[in-house]
C-alpha cells in the first residue's frame, strides 16, 4: 500500500483589505519554509496564517505595486526581518504612491524599496521551490507572474481574472499590452494551469479561453 506523496508546495488562499485582495501563501512541504505573495493589508491575520500551518516565513513576492496588493509588504518584510521579491521595477512609481493611495481606500500602505526587481525570465525560491517569474504588462507596466511549473499553478495578480481581465484605465495602463501578455505569455503555460487571480476565484486557463468575454479565443478571432 502507498501514500499519497505530499504535494511540494501547498497555498492558502487570504483575501486581505477592504479590496478582498487574494493574498496568498505558499511554501515548500519539504522545508515549511514558504512566503506570502501580494501581502496587502491585515498582517495579523496573515501571520497567524502562517503559525497555523507551521510555515516559516522567508520572503515576500510581489506581482505589482497596487496598494491593494502590496500596501502592507513593506511593513510585514520589515517585522518579520525578511526580504521582498518583485515586482519588475517600471511599478516603481506605484509604489511610491503607496502612502497617499492608502489614506484613500483605507488600507495602511507604506513605500519599499524590493530587496529584488524581477525581469522576465528571473526564477525565485521559496524553500526548495523554484518558480519562474513572466512579465505581464498591461495592467500595469512592472506587473509580474509567478508560475510554478510541477504544480501547472499560476499567481497572476490582476493581469486575468475567471471571466475578466485587470483593468487599464490606470496610469501607464495599455489595453493592448495586456491582451498581448495574457495570450502570449500565459496561454503557453498550458489550458490545464490553474491560476490564483488577485481577486475572487481561481480557475484555468482553459476554462478563460473558453468563456472569458474579453480574452476567450473565438472573441479574439473576432467570432
Ligand atoms: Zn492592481
Amino acid at each position: 500500500m502507498t501514500e499519497n506523496a505530499t504535494p511540494p508546495l501547498k497555498a492558502v488562499i487570504i483575501p486581505v483589505t477592504p479590496l478582498q485582495q487574494n493574498c496568498t501563501l505558499l511554501w515548500c512541504t519539504k522545508t515549511m519554509k514558504g512566503a506570502f505573495v501580494d501581502a496587502g493589508g491585515d498582517l495579523a491575520k496573515l501571520r497567524k496564517v502562517a503559525a497555523d500551518q507551521g510555515v516559516t516565513i522567508e520572503k515576500l513576492l510581489v506581482t505589482h505595486g497596487h496598494i491593494d496588493h502590496c500596501g502592507g509588504t513593506g511593513i510585514l518584510a520589515e517585522e518579520l526581518g525578511v526580504p521582498i521579491e518583485g515586482p519588475q521595477e517600471e511599478d516603481r512609481f506605484w509604489i511610491s504612491m503607496l502612502g497617499e493611495h492608502g489614506r484613500d481606500y483605507g488600507i495602511e500602505g507604506r513605500p519599499f524599496e524590493p530587496n529584488r526587481w524581477l525581469e522576465d525570465g528571473d526564477q525565485v525560491t521559496v524553500g526548495e521551490l523554484v518558480l519562474d517569474v513572466i512579465h505581464c504588462p498591461g495592467h500595469t507596466p512592472g506587473h509580474v507572474v509567478f508560475y510554478h511549473a510541477p504544480s501547472h499553478l499560476a499567481l497572476v495578480g490582476d493581469v486575468l481574472f475567471r471571466g475578466s481581465i485587470g483593468r487599464t484605465d490606470f496610469p501607464r495602463g495599455n489595453h493592448d499590452e495586456l491582451i498581448r501578455s495574457i495570450t502570449q505569455k500565459l496561454w503557453p503555460l498550458g489550458g490545464d494551469t490553474r491560476f490564483v487571480p488577485g481577486h475572487n476565484e481561481m480557475s484555468t486557463f482553459a476554462r478563460e479561453r473558453a468563456s472569458n468575454m474579453f480574452v476567450a479565443d473565438q472573441v479574439l478571432a473576432g467570432g
